[in-house]
């Protein structure tokens, strides 16, 4: 097992990281930008570099600085977290050639499944079903017409090197398809360095699940189960659970054998996710595979009781994995809500500033994945996510009321933030009976009474 790690990462996700490497005995060095000095994971790791200005292009995404961090740190390892340098080849490249173990798959699996339309072809050329959309990228504007004709509208306009629900654009028709076709590229240029684009039929009203894999580096491959992460708002995740109400035992089987070959086609190794859409016939389709931890993993470690990220230091740390697919039981139910300093009476506008009082929930089957406390000031320059709150119980109807407990309980003052807005999307008719698609948070949106949304700002 490694000795020291650096951790090349902020806010919840680096405290979760050094809380998995104190119960392995492993060190810790923290990174942090000019902003984040006052941060819990430098106070909690066991050294701390600091890498530059507040921005995150000028710290974060500095691969040179924390690799320069590591030597002189003399780590054996980084652990990339979720965002940032965590999807950038390039990076576990650099890592690979400095002897620095990158706690994730290799920079070539990276590669491949960080292109969107390089993981179609291979999970598809591995028989995994994936949405119909074009044989790779498109760049001719009459072709992508013929593409979409026959695909029959709507119609997704995706960036190859998309993420974090930006990139992709919906057409409905020839006419819009032109001019989003050659605004997708344009944009897709300037915010990923990339003006590559494929086309993906649109599937209405569907379900996202997603599979939990882990894959070691002797080749042995299992998937944990799955997310239900449907209740989204602009393509980002709002609400996660693990089991899914709507997955049957049968599919469940077929769509985790489904995810582990997806995983063996790119020869993966480590903590890595499969996502599929689910339309109402049942039918599912690969959309991409996330080649790092995920915010969402907790509800899986509820479910499963293992800790997912002791399992990625195991697998780096040349590990076999210490279970087959058969060991793996899935007991319970979890629920995770996303709580962001944001406003949602102001469209959802960030809201960073001083937390003057802070009270977390607690209690039996309640879990807080955070790194802000009373004082505490939310900087500017980063994910609005402050927190996580994850709730488990035998069934979902136990889950989803300690969830509304937990979130009853939850005391943020200082900003905005989401909890009340969360709260009554969770106790939504339609989502207590499992009656959700990705449209929801629209949908319900557009029903129920914006003073529902006005958060008040509590000093
Ligand atoms: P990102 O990498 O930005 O997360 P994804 O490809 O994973 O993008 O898609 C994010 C979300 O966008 C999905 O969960 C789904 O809600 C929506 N989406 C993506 N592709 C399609 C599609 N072909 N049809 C309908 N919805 C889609």
């Amino acid at each position: 097992m490694f000795k020291k790690i650096l951790i090349a990462n902020r806010g919840e996700i680096a405290l979760r990281i050094i809380r998995a490497c104190k119960e392995l005995g492993i060190e810790t060095v923290a990174v942090y930008s000019e902003a984040d000095d006052q941060s819990l994971h430098v106070q909690l790791a066991d050294g701390a570099i600091c890498i530059g200005p507040a921005p995150s292009n000028e710290s974060y995404l500095r691969a040179e600085r924390i690799i320069a961090a590591a030597e002189i740190a003399d780590v054996d390892a980084i652990h990339p977290g979720y965002g940032f340098l965590s999807e950038d080849p390039d990076f576990a490249e650099q890592c690979e050639e400095c002897k620095i173990k990158f706690i994730g798959p290799n920079s070539e699996a990276i590669r491949q499944m960080g292109d969107k339309a390089v993981a179609r072809e291979t999970v598809s050329a591995a028989g995994v079903p994936t949405v119909p959309g074009s044989d790779g990228i498109v760049k001719d504007p009459d072709e992508a017409l013929e593409v979409a004709a026959q695909l029959g509208y709507p119609v997704i306009i995706k960036a190859v090197a998309g993420g974090g629900g930006r990139g992709m654009r919906l057409a409905h028709n020839e006419v819009t398809f032109k001019k989003e076709f050659s605004a997708a590229s344009i944009e897709a240029e300037k915010a990923f360095g990339n003006g590559d684009v494929y086309i993906e039929k649109f599937i209405e009203d569907p379900r996202h699940i997603e599979f939990q894999i882990l894959a070691d580096e002797q080749g042995n491959v299992i998937h944990l189960g799955e997310r239900d992460c449907s209740i989204q708002r602009r393509h980002q995740k709002v609400v996660e659970e693990s089991p899914s109400p709507f997955l049957t035992e049968d599919m469940r089987q077929e769509m985790g054998k489904a995810a582990v070959k997806a995983a063996k086609a790119c020869n993966y190794t480590n903590a890595g996710t499969i996502e599929f859409l689910v339309d109402k016939h049942r039918n599912y389709y690969f959309i991409e595979m996330n080649t790092r931890i995920q915010v969402e993993h907790p509800v899986t470690e509820e479910v499963t009781g293992m800790d997912l990220i002791k399992e990625q230091l195991r697998i780096a740390s040349g590990e076999p994995l210490n279970m087959s697919q058969s060991d793996v039981v899935l007991k319970g139910h979890a629920i995770e809500v996303r709580i962001c300093a944001e406003n949602p009476g102001m469209n959802f506008a960030p809201s960073p500033g001083e937390i003057s009082l802070y009270y977390p929930p607690g209690g039996h089957g309640i879990r807080v994945d955070s790194h802000i406390y009373g004082g505490y000031t939310v900087p500017k320059y980063y994910d609005s996510m402050i927190a996580k709150v994850i709730t488990f119980g035998r069934d979902r109807k136990i889950a989803l009321s300690r969830m509304n407990r937990a979130l009853d309980e939850y005391l943020i003052r200082g900003i905005f933030t989401n909890i009340s807005f969360a709260r009554s999307v969770i106790n939504d008719p339609e989502f207590v009976r499992g009656n959700f698609t990705t449209g929801f948070i629209e949908e319900f949106m557009q029903r129920t009474p914006k003073t529902l949304f006005q958060s008040k700002l509590d000093r």
